[in-house]
């Protein structure tokens, strides 16, 4: 009974919150693109503060004549490089034995998917996904094959446990404790979605997944339809946060599903979002998830289970970073 008016109250209080403005920037982008949804295109979206740079690129590779997935793809490989960005590729944080593990997933507007998953040494795991996608007959290959697919085209094996990484894990092996927090940086993959001019939309997703997690361990970001779903006909959406909330319910399926019933962007963002609170009890959980939703014409939407949710958003207005709405 506790738990539930709890929940009630944070509930009215977020609307509260959310009403009165504090979300404006990500409102008036919403408004700005309603009252003009043709500028709204072409659009690149993508999670967290590190989708800034990472949606400049894609926007270039759009410019420059690119084709959707080529956007998408350029666009996540800057976290992946870019060893200060702990949760994705290229210094992203060790499982708990210390070793570098990540998962990604990339899908084109003519529904072809690909997708890695457990793959060691090598830095960028998109482009193996869109190998996967392009030349094989597979959807997803996982940990060892997936590393031998990679060297058979040529990619380099690295290391990708720097020192600051592996600092990190030596210093969370003096207690070993193990606790998804919220908003912090042992989650926060990077998931873009890129619409083009003529509304054919893409999505990329990668990441080392949970800081510590056991070994063998795989999230929702190469799982099409959990971490990652886009039907050109309709919409396109990603996830971030806990994978396995988002696993268990398939978070981005649900939001194009709702997209083909009728609902908006946003409203399908939420839609998926309560239903990973009811599946967890109805009470505020103690993890974070976020959505982003686009659909054809180029509306778009964002929310997350807690407070702290930000995404990237790129159209011919510029770039801005936005704090997404949030249940909580
Ligand atoms: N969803 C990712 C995972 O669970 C982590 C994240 O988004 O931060 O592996």
């Amino acid at each position: 009974m506790h738990s539930r008016r709890k929940f009630i109250l944070q509930s009215l209080l977020g609307a509260w919150v959310w009403a009165f403005g504090v979300q404006s920037s990500w409102l008036r982008a919403q408004r700005r693109h309603r009252k003009n949804p043709k500028k709204s295109l072409p659009l690149v979206l993508s999670t967290w503060n590190h989708g800034l740079p990472a949606n400049e690129v894609a926007w270039n590779t759009l410019q420059h004549g690119g084709s959707v997935v080529d956007a998408v793809e350029a666009g996540v490989r800057v976290p992946e490089a870019d060893p200060k960005v702990r949760s994705v590729g290229y210094g992203g944080l060790p499982d708990r034995e210390g070793r570098v593990t990540l998962d990604a997933s990339i899908m084109g507007p003519d529904g072809r998917c690909g997708a890695v998953c457990f793959l060691e040494h090598i830095k960028h795991p998109i482009s193996v996904a869109r190998k996967v996608m392009e030349q094989t007959p597979h959807v997803l290959l996982a940990g060892e094959g997936a590393l031998q697919f990679a060297l058979s085209q040529q990619f380099p094996k690295e290391t990708l446990l720097t020192q600051q990484a592996r600092k990190a894990w030596e210093k969370w092996l003096q207690s070993s404790h193990y606790q998804p927090q919220i908003n912090v940086e042992n989650h926060d993959t990077i998931g873009m979605l890129a619409v083009d001019r003529q509304g054919d939309m893409a999505g990329a997703c990668t990441t080392s997944g949970l800081a510590f997690k056991m070994r063998g361990r795989v999230g929702d970001s190469p799982i099409i339809g959990a971490g990652l779903y886009v039907d050109n006909r309709i919409g396109a959406a990603v996830a971030t946060g806990l994978g396995e909330a988002v696993l268990r319910t398939l978070s981005t399926y649900q939001v194009v599903e709702e997209m083909r019933r009728g609902a908006t962007p946003q409203q399908a963002c939420e839609m998926a979002i309560q239903r990973i609170i009811e599946w967890h009890g109805n009470v505020p959980p103690d993890f974070q998830v976020g959505l982003l939703a686009v659909d054809k014409g180029g509306s778009w939407g964002a929310f997350s289970i807690h407070s702290g949710f930000t995404f990237a958003l790129t159209t011919s207005h510029g770039s801005q970073l936005h704090t997404a709405p949030s249940r909580f």
